[in-house]
């Protein structure tokens, strides 16, 4: 039996795979993204309410309209649009499953996706199963900025989608009004859809605006945003996101949708939509991680690791050129082995597999996590 694997050249994630690592070596895992934290005890107890209540049936296709209204309050108070709940937002399986359903929604044989890189991992395999091409743009580095001159020159009659991500996983970089205006320009008069990933819309520092596709009236147009509960309520293991996009868009998306899941946990949706009723409770996340990344550079402040400037996002890039000629894919696994703690070589998020020398740590840990992290950190010696 001849079998053809559509993602011939890609393996098990990064993530997954330095997590099992970190495991194995009883590391301190700074590498796959999520807290070692637990949520808030209130949400917990309205989830405990809802898993013993009569809403343990499909909920419906789009999602709990509960839920919709929410995200719909959450928008309108972050962007001032007024989506509709009915017509423009989905629930969906985390926002790896919404990226999936835009993807498959437009992107047909021979279609190229503009995906800028490094590039968080799920983005390339599912242009590549829907037969699209990936047309790939460098963040120039140190800063990691688009070149949209680059972007335009890179725009065929063949582009369906340009895949954008702020703030920035990995780099923590994030796009400015500027960007957008630029993108809202050379998008126009084409039939370009953009997909905006933004699941870290509500971590974002240094009294920042998230710059969202939907505070642009005419991007919003051709735009689907994604985002996550799981980084919003600190429950990546709850895999609920959603997905955002004008009528007409949405009609297309949701004939995808409803094939793919078809519908979401339906506790966990109500669970959902009762908490962030209160608009603290995401409002809070800017400075609860502004003050762990502040925490985490204050600890490695002697260490040989050079921290680059993380603006949003719970993740920052370390140069270790001070300390290790080495390539990234082997320092990390060094760095696992010897002295038990884990990170993700930055190479990973380009297809050219570029090494600058950097690894992307996660701070979304405890202080004691951190501080036990910034010791070992601090013993790396050249
Ligand atoms: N996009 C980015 C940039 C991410 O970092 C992640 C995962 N943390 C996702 C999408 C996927 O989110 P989810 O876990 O909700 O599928
Ligand atoms: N998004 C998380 C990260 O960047 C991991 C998600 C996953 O493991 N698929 O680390």
């Amino acid at each position: 039996m001849i079998l053809r694997d559509k993602l011939e050249s890609f393996g098990t994630t990064i993530f997954t795979v330095m997590s099992a690592l970190a495991q194995k070596h009883n590391a301190i895992n700074l590498s796959q993204g999520f807290p070692d934290f637990d949520p808030d005890p209130l949400l917990l107890e309205i989830a405990r309410k809802y898993f013993s209540s009569s809403f343990q049936q499909y909920a419906p296709m789009p999602g709990c309209i509960e839920l919709r209204e929410t995200v719909s309050d959450i928008i309108y108070n972050c962007y001032k649009r007024k989506v509709n709940p009915e017509t423009e937002i989905t629930i969906t399986a985390g926002a790896t499953q919404a990226i999936y359903t835009a993807i498959a929604s437009f992107v047909d044989r021979g279609d190229e996706v503009i995906i800028f890189e490094p590039a968080y991992d799920c983005y390339a395999p599912a242009v590549i199963v829907n037969g699209g091409v990936p047309v790939y743009s460098e963040l120039k580095y140190p800063d990691f900025k688009i070149d949209w001159n680059e972007v335009k020159d890179k725009i065929t009659s063949k582009t369906k989608m340009i895949i954008i991500n702020s703030p920035h996983n990995p780099t923590g970089t994030t796009l400015s009004r500027e960007d957008l205006l630029q993108l809202q320009e050379i998008t126009r008069k084409t039939n370009i859809i953009v997909l905006s990933d933004e699941v870290y819309e509500h971590i974002i520092f240094d009294n920042q605006e998230h710059q969202s596709v939907l505070r642009f009236d005419e991007l919003f147009q051709r735009s689907i945003m994604v985002s996550s509960f799981g980084k919003t309520i600190h429950t990546t293991g709850w895999k609920i996101g959603y997905l955002v996009a004008p009528e007409p868009l949405m009609k297309i998306i949701r004939k995808v949708h409803q094939y793919l899941v078809f519908a979401v946990n339906h506790p966990l949706q109500k669970t959902i939509a009762e908490y962030l009723n209160n608009p603290q409770n995401y409002l809070s996340l800017k400075k609860f991680y502004q003050d762990k990344r502040d925490y985490f550079l204050s600890l490695l402040n002697t260490s040989y690791f050079k921290p680059l400037s993380t603006q949003g996002t719970y993740f920052i890039l370390l140069d270790y050129s001070k300390l290790s000629f080495n390539q990234d894919t082997k320092f990390v696994i060094e760095l696992v082995e010897k002295y038990k703690i884990a990170a993700v070589p930055m190479s990973v998020f380009y297809h050219t597999k570029k090494d600058y020398h950097l690894l992307r740590f996660c701070f979304a840990k405890k202080n004691e996590t951190l501080e036990k992290a910034a010791q070992i950190i601090k013993t790396l010696k050249n």
